[in-house]
C-alpha cells in the first residue's frame, strides 16, 4: 500500500486481503455517492496579497465512513479513479459547491478540484455550464483547479476543454505547481489564471535558500505570462512574510484557517473589526482538523 497503488507482488500473501478490502471500500463509496449522507464538503480559506483579506474557498472533499469514520481523499479518490466513480463523485462536488456558494458573499470565489480521469467520464465545458445555470452561480466566481497529470494526456480535448471553460468566465488554477513533470510548455499553451505552488516548496521557504530562488522565479515568470499565484500550506507566520516580500497573491494554510464544513464559515476577513477577528479565531479553533495552528492565535 505504501509503496503506491501501481505496485503489487504476485507473492504477497495478503494480496487477495488487499483486494477484497478494496472491492468493500468500492461498494461503499458507490453506496456513499448514492446516498449522499456521508459525503461532504470543507472550505479552506483563501487569502489576498495582504494575507488577511478574504477572497474565497477551496472546496475539499470528505467521506465519513459508517465504520471506518472519515477515510483520507488521498486513499478514496484514486479508488473512485479507477473505478469510473469519480464520475457521478466528481458532479456531485461540483453541484454542492456551487450550490453552496451561492449563500456566500457575492465577492467570494469557490475553487473545486477536478481529477484527469473526470475529463475521460464527462464533457466537462458541457458539465460545468449546466451546473452554473442550474445553481445560479456566476461564472466568474468558480475556480477549477486540476494538476499536471491531467495536462500529458489527450492534450488536445483537454485543451479544448479548458479553452471553453475559460470562455465561459471559469478561472482555472494548476495544483501542486512545481511537484510532477511541470513543463514550462504547460503555461504557454493552456490558458491558466492561476498557478498553487505546492505545499512541498512553502514548508522550506527561508530554511533553504534554494528554494526560497525557486518559489521567486515562479513568481517572476507566473507574472510576466499574467498569471496569478497561490501558496499552499502556509503554517509559519516567517513562510507568509516570505512569500509576500515576493509578491505572492494569494495564500493558503493552517497558519490562515483549516478546512471547516461549510456551517462554520464566517466569511470575516483577517483585517476585519476586533469582534470579527475574535470569531474568526473561534472558527479557526472548532471545529477545525486537529488542533489549530499554533500561530494562528499570534495573529
Ligand atoms: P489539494 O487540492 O492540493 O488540496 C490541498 C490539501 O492540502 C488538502 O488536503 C488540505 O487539507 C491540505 N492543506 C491545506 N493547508 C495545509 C497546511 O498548511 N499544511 C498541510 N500539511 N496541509 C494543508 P486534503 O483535503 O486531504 O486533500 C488532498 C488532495 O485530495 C487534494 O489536494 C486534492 O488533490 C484531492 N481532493 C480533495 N477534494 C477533492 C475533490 O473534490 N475532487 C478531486 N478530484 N480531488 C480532491
Ligand atoms: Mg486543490
Ligand atoms: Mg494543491
Ligand atoms: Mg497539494
Amino acid at each position: 500500500k505504501a509503496s503506491g497503488r501501481s505496485t503489487f507482488s504476485f507473492y504477497d500473501a495478503s494480496l487477495d486481503e488487499r483486494l477484497e478490502t478494496r472491492r468493500q471500500l468500492t461498494r461503499d463509496l458507490r453506496e456513499a455517492i448514492g446516498s449522499g449522507t456521508q459525503l461532504s464538503l470543507n472550505y479552506q480559506a483563501l487569502w489576498g496579497p495582504d494575507g488577511k483579506t478574504l477572497t474565497g474557498y477551496e472546496a475539499l472533499l470528505r467521506w465519513n465512513h459508517p465504520e471506518r469514520g472519515p477515510v483520507p481523499p488521498s486513499e478514496f479518490i484514486p479508488l473512485a479513479e479507477d473505478t469510473g466513480l469519480i464520475g457521478p463523485l466528481g458532479r456531485w462536488v461540483l453541484r454542492t459547491a456551487c450550490a453552496q456558494a451561492t449563500t456566500w458573499p457575492d465577492n467570494l470565489a469557490v475553487a473545486v478540484n477536478l481529477s484527469a480521469a473526470q475529463f475521460r467520464h464527462d464533457d466537462l465545458a458541457e458539465l460545468v455550464a449546466k451546473t452554473l445555470d442550474d445553481t445560479g452561480l456566476p461564472a466568474s466566481r468558480l475556480e477549477i483547479e486540476i494538476t499536471e497529470s491531467l495536462l500529458m494526456s489527450n492534450t488536445e480535448q483537454v485543451l479544448g476543454t479548458l479553452r471553453a471553460l475559460s470562455t465561459m468566465g471559469v478561472s482555472i488554477a494548476m495544483d501542486d505547481f512545481g511537484t510532477g513533470y511541470s513543463s514550462l510548455a504547460y503555461l504557454w499553451r493552456f490558458p491558466f489564471d492561476k498557478v498553487k505552488i505546492d505545499r512541498a516548496f512553502t514548508q522550506h521557504l527561508g530554511s533553504d535558500e534554494k528554494v526560497n530562488l525557486i518559489v521567486k522565479s515562479i513568481i517572476s515568470l507566473a507574472h510576466s505570462l499574467e498569471i496569478r499565484v497561490n501558496a499552499e500550506g502556509v503554517e509559519t507566520e516567517p513562510q507568509l512574510q516570505a512569500l509576500r516580500a515576493q509578491g505572492c497573491d494569494e495564500f493558503q494554510g493552517f497558519l490562515l484557517a483549516r478546512p471547516q464544513p461549510v456551517e462554520q464559515l464566517t466569511h470575516a476577513s483577517i483585517a476585519d473589526a476586533t469582534d470579527a477577528i475574535a470569531e474568526l479565531l473561534e472558527g479557526l479553533n472548532l471545529p477545525g482538523e486537529a488542533a489549530p495552528a499554533p500561530m494562528a492565535e499570534a495573529r
